[in-house]
C-alpha cells in the first residue's frame, strides 16, 4: 500500500517536473507563462515530503499532497489542483476499487467546479478531467482512458477560453492547447503508467 502510494506520487510528480518547460511554454502562449514553474514548485515540495506522505493511508496521503499544492503552487491552478487532491483524499477508500476511484474522482471534480466556478467546455483542466472521469466510470481499459485524456487535451486547442487569464485573450486563445489540460493529461498518464491495467 505504502509502496503503491509512493509509486503513484512519484510518477505524477516526475512527469510534471519533466514537462515543466513545456507547460510554461503553453502558458506563455495564452497566459502568463508560469504554469510549469508553479506546478514544478508544488511537485518538488511533495517529493521533498515523500517519506512522510507515502507512509500515510492513501486518503491522508492525497490530502497531504493537496495541502502542499495549495501552499506551494499559487496562481489559479494551485487552489484548483489542491482542491482536486484534497477532495479525492476525502472521498476515496483506503484500498480503492476501480468503482471507488471513479466515484471519488467524480466528486473531486465537482469540488473543482465549485471552487473554479467553472465547467467542462471552457478550455481548462476540467476538459481533461471530466471525460477521464466519465470513461473511468464506464469500465474502459487503461489504454482507452489514456487515449481519451490525450484526445481531450488536444481538443482544448480549438476551444475559446472562458476562465482564467486565457479568457482575456478571447478568440486569440483559440489555436493553443490549454496548459492545465496538458498538466491534467500528464497526471492521468502517470497514474495509469504506475497502476497499469490494475486501474
Ligand atoms: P494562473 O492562470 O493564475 O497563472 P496557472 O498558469 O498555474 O495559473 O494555471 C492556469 C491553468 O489553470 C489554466 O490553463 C486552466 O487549465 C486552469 N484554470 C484557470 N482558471 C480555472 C477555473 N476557473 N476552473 C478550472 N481551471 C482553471
Ligand atoms: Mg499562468
Amino acid at each position: 500500500m505504502t509502496e503503491r502510494t509512493r509509486r503513484l506520487i512519484e510518477a505524477v510528480a516526475a512527469t510534471i517536473i519533466e514537462h515543466a518547460d513545456e507547460l510554461t511554454e503553453l502558458d506563455s502562449a495564452i497566459g502568463d507563462g508560469d504554469h510549469g514553474q508553479n506546478m514544478k514548485r508544488g511537485m518538488t515540495a511533495i517529493l521533498d515530503d515523500l517519506d512522510a506522505i507515502a507512509a500515510k493511508p492513501l486518503p491522508d496521503a492525497l490530502k497531504a499532497a493537496g495541502t502542499q499544492l495549495i501552499m506551494k503552487v499559487g496562481g489559479a491552478s494551485g487552489p484548483l489542483y489542491g482542491t482536486l487532491f484534497m477532495a479525492l483524499g476525502k472521498e476515496i477508500a483506503a484500498d480503492p476499487t476501480r468503482e471507488d476511484l471513479a466515484r471519488a474522482l467524480a466528486a473531486a471534480i465537482e469540488a473543482v467546479k465549485a471552487r473554479g466556478k467553472s465547467e467542462a467546455g471552457q478550455k481548462t483542466m476540467l476538459d481533461v478531467l471530466v471525460p477521464v472521469s466519465q470513461v473511468l466510470g464506464s469500465g474502459c481499459s487503461a489504454r482507452e482512458i489514456a487515449e481519451t485524456a490525450a484526445r481531450a487535451r488536444d481538443a482544448t486547442r480549438d476551444m475559446q477560453a472562458q476562465k482564467g487569464r486565457a479568457s482575456f485573450l478571447r478568440e486569440r486563445s483559440i489555436g493553443h492547447v490549454d496548459p492545465g489540460a496538458r498538466s491534467s493529461q500528464l497526471m492521468v498518464e502517470a497514474v495509469i503508467g504506475a497502476l497499469g491495467e490494475a486501474t
